[in-house]
């Protein structure tokens, strides 16, 4: 089953509701990135947070990133996320040396430090909210982000569940915002709701789909399920973009690794694909900067 999310609305409009699945898109950037357990938490709930706030693009060009910096051994972790459900990221340390036996919390890995979003809608300033984090769990993190830099009350729950070998057992998560008019007894529903329910990592141990999961909470606040949209982790880098950014080292920087004579290799961040340059590769690339 791929991954996927759906897109819900209740109490007549008066919330809006996403429910993702991201157990591959987070298997994936465990495989590729060959992350600890502590890691693939992180990432995995950043990714999971990536393609929630990613389906809420309404222009198809737009590019939303989710940046966290912090001063704890993962020091950052960084995630892209277009219109179309394709999501891709990475932690700027993938392994931190701890097990499945052993565990370290997202939170002591992540440290103190602040959640960046950039909203580039292909205007010359794209849009950039910050704000501190208050937990370092993520979750938490974004619905003060919401509050604070969006002025939205939003509740954020993600999850990541792994396997005792490491790899991906279970992950998902939901948004669910209030709308500006939204009434007090439809906001004191929820939250009691809310209250009742069961953690992400239960709910996604007991196997609930994101259907499932959103008709739990919103059992009496009449749910309607609008859109249900898949997505993936999926880097869109090519030996063609790659030849770009070694173009833009410049000349002189080229005429150096032509006379090093070794091959160059340039790595992907957000996948780890190795594109490899032979001299002769540089030679041409050279060449066809000159004319
Ligand atoms: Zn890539």
């Amino acid at each position: 089953m791929p991954d996927y999310l759906v897109k819900a609305t209740a109490a007549n409009g008066q919330i809006r509701a996403f429910a993702v699945s991201t157990k591959a898109m987070v298997e994936t950037a465990h495989t590729v990135h060959h992350t600890s357990p502590v890691v693939t938490q992180a990432l995995g709930r950043l990714l999971t947070a990536g393609a929630l706030m990613g389906s809420m693009i309404k222009n198809h060009d737009e590019l939303l990133t989710l940046k966290i910096a912090g001063d704890g051994p993962i020091k950052g972790l960084l995630v892209t996320a277009d219109g179309q459900g394709n999501v891709k990221g990475y932690s700027y340390a993938p392994d931190l040396g701890d097990t499945p036996a052993a565990p370290m919390a997202v939170s002591d890995a992540i440290g103190d430090g602040s959640l960046t979003i950039i909203k580039d809608m292909g205007l010359k300033e794209p849009y950039v909210g910050f704000s501190p984090l208050v937990s370092g769990e993520i979750a938490e993190d974004l619905t003060y982000y919401y509050a604070k830099s969006e002025q939205i009350p939003t509740s954020v729950s993600l999850g990541v569940l792994l396997n005792d070998d490491g790899s991906v057992k279970q992950a998902g998560g939901f948004i669910i915002q209030l709308m500006p008019f939204t009434e007090e007894e439809t906001i004191l529903n929820l939250e009691k709701v809310l209250a009742n329910t069961s953690s992400m990592t239960k709910l996604l141990d007991a196997g609930k789909t994101p259907e499932e999961i959103l008709k739990n909470i919103f059992v009496d606040l009449d749910l309607n399920i609008t859109t249900t949209e898949i997505t993936r982790f999926l880097c869109n880098c090519s030996r063609d973009r790659v030849t770009k950014a070694l173009i833009a080292v410049g000349e002189k920087d080229l005429e150096e690794m032509i006379a090093d004579g070794e091959n160059v290799e340039m790595n992907c961040d957000f996948c780890s694909e190795k594109y490899t340059f032979t001299t002769e590769d540089l030679r041409a690339l050279l060449k066809a900067i000159r004319k």
